[in-house]
């Protein structure tokens, strides 16, 4: 069963968010659970808790089919203590939320080096900070996405994400969201069958596939290889349509979601059902 939706928007409530995946006929959505571009907001009520698990009851969306997205302030692995520490929190905070709301996964960046460390220190920082927070909360996964390796953003090689799941020590809470369009900038290509067979090779290999959690289902408006992170509409960028019809028809990515993060809201559903078409 494969579980097709988009990163909608919470605006007027997280209950909202669920609303509008249902509008657009999506299987699974992603949402942030409070304002992403600042560091604190108030917590959530118990009536918005309510309604949230009430409509996704109502939607039939379970704990699987829902990929929240963390605050893009957060970096889990900052060379400074006490700003490390700021995100530490925030990140905890994020996680609290995710219990509330009875959600399983919790996606986010891994973090920047900002040149001030050096990229294995780095990395073992972040694995530090999901250690901490794990410990503190109960049931959510943390979701580590793959990016596009822009600015100093770690976690643009696959050996980079299997370093940090290397130092969690709760293996069963920590998996992977693979961003097509982040991959596809950081020089893993996509454009044929063949070079979605050694990309996932790839993975499996140096992650593995146990650990695939989610899919962000995204074309490029940047180029192979440039690190550059900019997302495109499925079949209007540089990646293409062949990728997003691989994964369809392929039972790897079965039973978790799989989210648009293109650029045009007003096509999600024609992108969705497209996506749904391709299908076996
Ligand atoms: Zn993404
Ligand atoms: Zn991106």
């Amino acid at each position: 069963m494969k579980f097709v939706g988009a990163h909608v928007s919470a605006a007027g409530g997280v209950d909202q968010a669920v609303i509008r995946a249902h509008e657009l006929q999506a299987t699974a959505f992603a949402l942030f659970t409070k304002n992403q571009r600042q560091w604190h907001a108030p917590p959530l009520s118990a009536d918005v808790i309510d309604k949230f698990r009430a409509n996704c009851e109502r939607y039939g969306y379970g704990s699987q089919q829902i990929l929240p997205h963390d605050s893009y302030l957060i970096n889990l692995g900052h060379p400074e203590a006490e700003a490390l520490e700021k995100s530490r929190s925030a990140f905890l905070d994020e996680m609290q939320r995710c219990e509330q709301l009875g959600i399983d996964l919790l996606n986010f960046h891994p973090g920047s080096h900002l040149k001030k460390i050096d990229i294995d220190k780095c990395l073992a920082r972040i694995a530090e900070s999901i250690n901490i927070v794990l410990d503190k909360t109960q049931g959510v996964t943390a979701v580590i996405e793959n990016t596009a390796g822009q600015g100093t953003n770690l976690g643009f090689k696959f050996e980079q994400i299997a370093t940090i799941i290397e130092g969690v020590e709760d293996k069963n809470r920590v998996g992977v969201c693979i961003d097509t369009c982040h991959a596809f900038a950081a020089g893993y290509d996509l454009r044929t069958e063949k070079d979605c067979e050694a990309t996932f090779e790839a993975f499996d290999k140096i992650v593995g596939f146990k650990y695939l959690r989610a899919m962000h289902l995204n074309d490029a408006k940047s180029e192979f290889s440039s690190r550059v992170d900019r997302h495109h509409s499925l079949g209007e960028g540089n990646i293409g349509n062949t990728p997003f019809s691989y994964i369809m028809k392929d039972d790897r990515f079965n039973g978790i979601p799989l989210v648009l993060e293109t650029i045009n809201p007003s096509i999600w559903d024609q992108e969705i059902a497209w996506l749904k078409s391709q299908q076996n």
